[in-house]
């Protein structure tokens, strides 16, 4: 199926391996005519779904990939963000020493210093699968690096979009006319020098984060967020975790902030606007759930971080890190710019605290390709995207080329393209170019038949059931645009 699936995204114009023609470059990959359609319309219903919702308040902005050092040293990026490396002094393949020791030894080696990693593979005596020793652990810098104008100052591109929004932060108070609680959003290229690329869009060298900073005052409690307290969400415990189970118990968000698992209302807001908006891009519930980060993977600043992970073909994944980063980033940025930052509420200065979540946007549009791909009953391939997200959304078939049922099927194409993604076909028969539209996932099909020419109705069938109505040609705008809404 995974197979088939990379197969179908590459012949139909979806994904592409970057710089094939020159045997590809490990960790990028390209969209094509139809991915673009797909990650726009994902893109767009992301809008609708956060910066569309009034008890959020999210301003969104745009900044720049290369960014100076002095940001990186602020973040905490610049010294702190690598990953542990082991070189076979045999057949000199390099390893990632965490994963290595994760997989090889079954443990969990987040948060432990680069010593005890070191001492973990010497006392275990782990080899390499040719069978030579390993070097001593050695750190590897993810940051890609470059040197800025005549004077060569050092720059970098930016690891996570997070950063360039909390620089941002007083321009938006200052221009906005903001009260808290309010985000700053950023949709963007981020660029990790990954070691080992892997699993197609999971893990990649340069990828598309949406990420959201909701700025609050801790001291205050905000009763629009309240209203999910009894909504409910499945989440992957710390205990079940140390037991190594794979069971997901369902909490209300209530249960959660009493069980200290969520620090408060606004996190738990997000948690299920971002299930909610899961399920409506077409993943199923079954497959997603939130995953409570053990003690040692929180960062010291932190005071809540649960992922939502997805289940790939290969097992679960994250495809959002939520974090409760309290006033850390902003307080870093200001001792290191020298400048104060704030907001004023009620006549005094306030630093707030803020909430991440933190999207990645190929690993969606993985999880959506993964779980929409299906067999129809002839054992053919498609793509059962939802409306909302459909690259294509009608094609527009005259079921032959005749009698003048190509001309009025013409004219429809010429009006509905005005309005909606649309295709029209008039070549193969009626039943290739259903399958065609099909494996491509557009969910409805309009045919002109013999009886438009007597009554002015056209057929419109379900990708989903093959099932078909008829409607008046003047009702087709208004009909589709209701179908395509879901
Ligand atoms: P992080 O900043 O590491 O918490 O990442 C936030 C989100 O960005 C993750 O949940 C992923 O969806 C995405 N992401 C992080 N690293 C990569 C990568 N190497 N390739 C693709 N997506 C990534």
């Amino acid at each position: 199926m995974e197979g088939e699936l990379i197969t179908t995204l590459q012949k139909r114009g979806f994904v592409f391996q970057s710089y094939q023609i020159y045997g590809g470059l490990s960790g990028f990959f390209d969209l094509g005519p139809l991915g673009v359609k797909l990650k726009n319309n994902l893109i767009d219903s992301f809008r609708d779904f956060f910066l569309k919702d009034e008890n959020l308040k999210i301003y969104e902005i745009e900044s720049r990939l290369l960014v100076p050092e002095i940001l990186l040293k602020a973040s905490g990026h610049l010294n702190g963000f690598f990953d542990p490396i082991v070189e076979c002094k045999s057949c000199k393949s390099v390893f990632r020493a965490d994963h290595l020791i994760e997989e090889e030894l079954g443990i969990f080696v987040e948060g432990k210093t680069i010593e005890e990693i070191n001492n973990i593979i010497k006392e275990k005596n782990l080899k390499c699968k040719c069978g030579g020793e390993f070097s001593d652990v050695k750190i590897f810098k993810l940051l890609f690096e470059s040197k800025l104008g005549v004077k060569q100052e050092n720059v970098y591109l930016r690891p996570e979009t997070a950063q360039n929004i909390f620089v941002n932060f007083l321009n938006i108070v200052n221009s906005m006319r903001v009260n808290l609680p309010f985000g700053i959003m950023q949709i963007g290229y981020s660029f990790r020098n990954e070691i080992s690329p892997r699993q197609f869009l999971i893990r990649l060298r340069e990828f598309t984060q949406i990420e959201i900073e909701f700025f609050f005052n801790p001291e205050k409690t905000y009763e629009q967020f309240n209203t999910i307290l009894k909504n409910k969400i499945p989440v992957y415990t710390r205990e079940e975790q140390e037991k190594k189970s794979n069971k997901v118990e369902i909490f209300t968000i209530e249960e959660l902030i009493d069980q200290k698992i969520l620090p408060n209302n606004i996190f738990g807001y997000f948690l299920v606007r971002e299930f909610e908006f899961y399920k409506f891009i077409g993943i199923p519930e079954n497959s997603l759930r939130f995953r409570h980060l053990l003690k040692e993977e929180t960062p010291f600043y932190s005071k809540g971080n649960l992922d939502l992970e997805i289940k790939f073909d290969f097992g679960w994944k994250e495809v959002v890190g939520n974090a409760y980063r309290s006033d850390y980033d902003l307080k870093q940025h200001s001792k290191f710019s020298n400048k104060e930052i704030f907001i004023v509420e009620e006549g005094k200065k306030i630093v707030p605290h803020v909430i991440e979540p933190s999207f990645g946007i190929e690993r969606t549009l993985y999880a959506i390709f993964q779980h929409s791909f299906k067999k129809d009953n002839r054992e053919w391939y498609f793509f059962k995207f939802k409306p909302r997200i459909a690259p294509i959304k009608v094609s527009i078939f005259p079921l032959v080329k005749k009698d003048g049922l190509d001309e009025v099927a013409k004219k429809i194409y010429k009006d509905l393209k005005n309005y909606f993604d649309c295709i029209y076909e008039e070549k193969d028969s009626i039943g290739k170019r259903y399958a065609r539209a099909d494996e491509i996932g557009i969910p409805f099909a309009i045919t002109i038949d013999y009886q438009t020419l007597e009554d002015n109705t056209v057929t419109i069938r379900n990708r989903d059931n093959s099932q078909q109505f008829r409607v008046k040609i003047e009702e087709l705008k208004s009909t589709l645009q209701k179908l395509l809404l879901s």
